[in-house]
């Protein structure tokens, strides 16, 4: 537009102002010419249309006396500025009275000043709107927590929220890159640098530039550029469109913790909490791994079990017990080689994992860690000597499963451990079998007695002095289905072990008990001998099952006597005087049987309350020790115990003419063993008591064996 200028015409002068409106009439922004004193001397339509009043009313009044609201406002700053300087002036006001925004440029020329003007309210409002959205986005942006970019087609960096430019600026790091750089190259950079989640990145970047994929994520681990010592932290990066123009958002979130939480909770269900190594889950899949790699199969391993361990913690407590495990453990894992592993199971049980060993090279293994307990363990200041028993266990190919190893390792580490504590044994199948032979002796003594399966044989028992027959001993026998007679030996410790113990022997005690009432109705008055178990003993109801048994047969209490070995009153003499006491006191009899096999002291069985010493035939058959001056030196030094400790002294396993006459001479007051009669079934004895006494006219077994 030009500006309406008096300028003199050759031809047709025609005044500026006539040629100038008549241009200005027709368009459709609004216009009006203002004089020296600001009054109002033309204007078109469209200002009349905008302005809401008519050039008739206008035309040579005041514009600010018509439009107060203006006066002092930027348009009134605006038009003096134009006059003073002849420049074009251009300012956007918000005019209250029509509530808009308008847009207006002013001219001055000598007299006039020309305005243009126009409602630009929309355009105003949409700008206003968009700043509004900007701002608010950037506010959004920036209260992320993730390092946030958004990026243009091609990659170029256009806006970072502050968590970003803050990383930018402290790490030059490959995933983090400043506005107007382009970061889809930066991360091309570096991976051709080496940096394998840099190209996972770039390549996925690109895959959403393409619009081939919704989305893109990848979770990274970072190291810090500082110190070695520091843990990476952990970045999970997500990249997505976020418009038709293809600019991607691209985020890095820090999941540190989450990641860290979660190593952890793997790192916990694998280890044990006490020791920290490995724990049964993860010592399986050690097995199995090694299982499966391609060694020839050839995997042991060793099962630990500390021997006493049970009386550490019983005596020192649980904390003391738990330092021993903690100080065993690194022992144990300082031992280890690098491709071996060494875990817990529980309690004071360690494995070992030996890969690409055999069993000869398990069993120098299992030397190596027996060694580790040369050396005392210090608790609580005093030093504690401890040993451990050890089950090797080499594969095979009945070996599927890690279990299966674990087993045969765990049934030698048991079998090592009846030998004494301090062994090792490696698994053989022989040991599985005669583990299977137990199990089913087991489950098959489970019902040997309500199936008429059990019988007693009976014993007689000679009174040296007279002769006579004044009782016998109650030994079970076991008629087994399959396997025919089964020696007592071969089932009562697996009795003993399975809570078996307890009902055969109250069975045992009626039976028997019977049987005496029996005998007292053919006129044979017979003391019985029945065999406790120690496990009867500590389980606290042998008092109670002896007296009931007693009270039901009717009989008099000193008919029975009760026969524990030496070995097991020497482990529990407390226990063993508190229940002889009670039943002492009601008559029952009680005697140590194979004495002189354990190792008690005299002054412990000194303090028992006991009748009878049952001295063991090894000291009366047996070969007799190098020490011993005379065959009789140490039945003779028994019986004088005996009598000094005012107890009865009966030799067993008396076997020949020679052995009868010896324990007569050291001085034992009763003699049993196969010389006299071995155990015989109840009619038999009987039969034997009754030829005796018809032969010799007392309750004696026939001369044959006894001088008559
Ligand atoms: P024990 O109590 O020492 O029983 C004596 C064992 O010596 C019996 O063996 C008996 O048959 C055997 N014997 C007897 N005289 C002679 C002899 O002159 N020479 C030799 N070499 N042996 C002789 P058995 O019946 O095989 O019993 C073995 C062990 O089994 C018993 O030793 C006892 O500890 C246990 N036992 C037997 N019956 C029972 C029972 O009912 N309950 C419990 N808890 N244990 C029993
Ligand atoms: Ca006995
Ligand atoms: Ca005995």
């Amino acid at each position: 537009m030009s500006q309406p200028q008096e300028r003199p015409s050759a031809a047709a002068p025609r005044p500026w102002r006539v040629q100038a409106t008549e241009v200005l009439s027709s368009i459709s922004e609004a216009v009006y010419f203002l004089d020296v004193d600001d009054r109002f001397t033309w204007m078109n339509a469209a200002a009349e249309r905008l302005l809401k009043r008519s050039a008739d009313e206008l035309v040579g009044r005041l514009i600010w006396a018509e439009y107060p609201d203006l006066a002092g406002s930027p348009l009134q700053e605006t038009y003096r500025t134009a006059r003073e300087t002849k420049e074009p002036q251009h300012v956007e006001f918000f005019y209250g009275p029509l509530d808009r925004w308008l847009e207006v440029r002013a001219y001055a020329n000598l007299a006039d000043l020309v305005v243009f003007f126009r409602d630009v309210h929309e355009r105003r409002s949409l700008d206003e709107e968009r700043a509004a959205e900007s701002s608010l986005i950037r506010a959004v942006l920036n209260a992320l927590p993730a390092r946030t970019a958004i990026l243009d087609a091609d990659g170029t960096i256009l806006t970072t929220n502050a968590a970003w430019a803050a990383a930018t600026a402290s790490s030059g790091r490959p995933f983090a890159g400043r506005g107007g750089a382009n970061y889809l190259q930066a991360c091309r950079a570096a991976a051709a640098a080496g940096d394998r989640d840099a190209r996972t990145a770039a390549d996925g970047l690109e895959a959403v530039f393409a619009g081939r994929v919704g989305s893109f994520s990848l979770d990274y681990a970072s190291s810090p550029s500082g110190g070695r010592s520091r843990d990476p932290s952990w970045w999970h990066m997500q990249a997505f469109p976020v418009d038709e123009r293809r600019r991607v958002v691209v985020t890095h979130t820090d999941i540190t913790d989450r990641v860290t939480a979660e190593q952890r909770s793997a790192w916990q269900a694998r280890h044990d909490h006490l020791t920290a190594l490995p724990n049964r889950a993860a010592l399986h899949e050690a097995i199995a791994d090694a299982l499966t790699e391609d060694v020839g199969g050839r995997v042991t391993v060793l099962y630990m079990d500390v021997d006493g361990f049970k009386q550490v913690n019983d005596s020192l407590g649980h904390s003391a017990g738990d330092l021993l495990l903690r100080e065993l453990a690194s022992r144990l894992a300082h031992r280890t080689r690098p491709t071996d592993v060494v875990g817990r199971l529980g309690g004071d049980e360690f494995v070992v994992v030996a890969r690409d060993c055999d069993a000869s090279g398990g069993e120098a293994l299992a030397q190596r860690f027996r060694s580790v307990f040369d050396e005392p363990f210090e608790l609580a200041g005093t030093l504690l000597p401890l040993t451990v028993s050890i089950g090797i266990a080499a594969s095979g190919p009945a070996h599927a499963l890690p279990e299966d190893l674990l087993r045969d390792a765990d049934a030698a580490m048991y079998a090592a451990k009846a030998s004494g504590p301090n062994h090792q044994l490696l698994f053989t199948p022989a040991l599985r079998t005669a583990l299977e032979d137990r199990w089913q002796i087991a489950s098959r003594l489970r019902d040997a007695a309500a199936l008429g399966q059990f019988a007693v044989h009976w014993q007689p028992v000679v009174h040296l002095p007279s002769w006579e027959v004044t009782g016998c001993e109650a030994l079970l026998r076991w008629n087994h289905p399959q396997r025919g007679l089964v020696p007592p030996a071969d089932f009562i410790p697996i009795a003993e072990e399975n809570g078996l113990i307890v009902p055969i022997t109250r069975w045992l005690l009626q039976t028997t008990l019977a049987q005496a009432v029996d005998w007292a109705s053919e006129g044979l008055e017979l003391a019985i001998a029945v065999n406790v178990s120690a496990v009867h003993l500590s389980s606290g109801t042998l008092v109670d099952d002896v007296l009931r048994a007693v009270d039901h047969s009717g009989l008099p209490a000193t008919r029975l006597m009760l026969e524990l070995t030496e070995t097991a009153l020497a482990r529990n003499p407390d226990q063993a005087t508190e229940q002889f006491t009670t039943l002492r006191e009601q008559g029952v009899r009680i005697a140590i049987d194979d004495f002189g096999t354990g190792y008690s002291s005299l002054s412990a069985v000194a303090s028992l309350p006991t009748d009878v010493l049952k001295v063991d035939r090894a000291l009366v058959s047996g070969p007799l020790p190098a020490c011993a001056a005379t065959p009789g030196a140490i039945l003779g030094a028994v019986a004088a115990l005996g009598s000094a400790l005012d107890m009865q002294v009966l030799a067993e396993g008396v076997e020949t003419p020679e052995q009868l006459e010896l324990v007569r001479t050291a001085g034992c007051t009763y003699a049993q063993g196969h010389h006299l009669s071995p155990p015989v079934p109840a009619e038999q004895l009987s039969a034997l008591l009754a030829e005796g006494r018809r032969r010799t006219g007392e309750q004696r077994l026939p001369p044959r064996s006894a001088p008559s």
